[in-house]
């Protein structure tokens, strides 16, 4: 027989969950550079250190690429991007290549990104490799992976209550606390989801193009990254919009891209010679 204080106990904590969780949710809903409703449970300070640290925690583990040519060429991409972003995003980027023959690259909160060294066998071209980059960039202006934290989070803190409420014996307090203390580990944050994706293109479309770089050669880098067969996923592949699909969007947003695009403005970034 359950003892009245015992379900007093219970019933706290089945209203502290509920009551905390609704204005976890009410208090931290954000919207995307599209327009989209957001839920970012978690401060952009605590999102920054959470993406440097592991991104320094990556380059301690992987090897980097000391091939001065390539460093050189991803990096003036990259400055090229954000030079043509808002005054306040321009600055406190990362780009890191990875010694790795797969086509990837990422994005961490914090301004990090990395660039896996098979990626320039598939974009093969300064405005192709500023179509991937730019689709990164957008990822951490948009706040996905704080998106995608708050998501499991609230996910997590639904099974909490779940489990409070249908077995009377769970440590609920801890078990929940160490259900909230998720995200040491950068699996979390990676990789990103469908609508993730579908926003990054869209955003980093406008913005290659508004860097001066062609935004029709992102629709070349898709059919690149068809015709290559890889065995692992690229990172913006991971939830897969199909090919044709994503190819389809980017037509469709083109002419505004377009519109945006700087004439004049020619890249003077030099792809480095390729062996093999
Ligand atoms: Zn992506």
């Amino acid at each position: 027989m359950k003892s009245p204080a015992y379900l007093f106990q219970k019933k706290f904590w089945l209203q502290g969950l509920l009551m905390g969780g609704l204005a976890l949710f009410s208090m931290t809903c954000a919207t995307s550079p599209s327009g989209r409703r957001q839920l970012t449970l978690f401060s952009q300070e605590a999102m920054r250190d959470l993406g440097q640290k592991s991104f320094e925690k990556m380059k301690q583990e992987q090897t980097l690429s000391e091939n001065l040519e390539i460093n050189q060429y991803v990096q003036c991409v990259t400055n090229a991007l954000t030079a043509g972003l808002d005054p306040e995003w321009q600055n406190g980027w990362e780009v890191v290549v990875f010694q790795e023959d797969s086509a990837n690259a990422f994005a961490l909160p914090g301004r990090r990104i990395g660039v896996h060294t098979g990626l320039l066998e598939v974009a093969k071209t300064p405005d192709q490799l500023a179509a991937v980059i730019s689709h990164e960039i957008s990822h951490v202006q948009a706040r996905h992976g704080n998106e995608r934290m708050s998501q499991q989070m609230a996910a997590q803190l639904g099974l909490a209550v779940a489990a409070v409420s249908v077995d009377s014996e769970t440590p609920s307090g801890r078990a929940t606390l160490a259900a909230l203390g998720l995200g040491t580990q950068y699996g979390v944050l990676l990789p990103f989801s469908r609508t993730h994706e579908s926003e990054a293109d869209q955003l980093g479309l406008h913005l290659m193009a508004q860097a001066g770089f062609d935004p029709t050669q992102s629709i070349v880098l898709w059919q690149n990254m068809s015709d290559q067969n890889n065995a692992q996923p690229p990172e913006w592949m991971s939830s897969h919009p199909s090919h044709a699909s994503r190819i389809n969007d980017l037509k469709t947003a083109l002419p505004e891209a377009l519109g945006v695009q700087i004439q004049d403005k020619e890249s003077k970034c030099v792809p480095p010679a390729l062996t093999g």
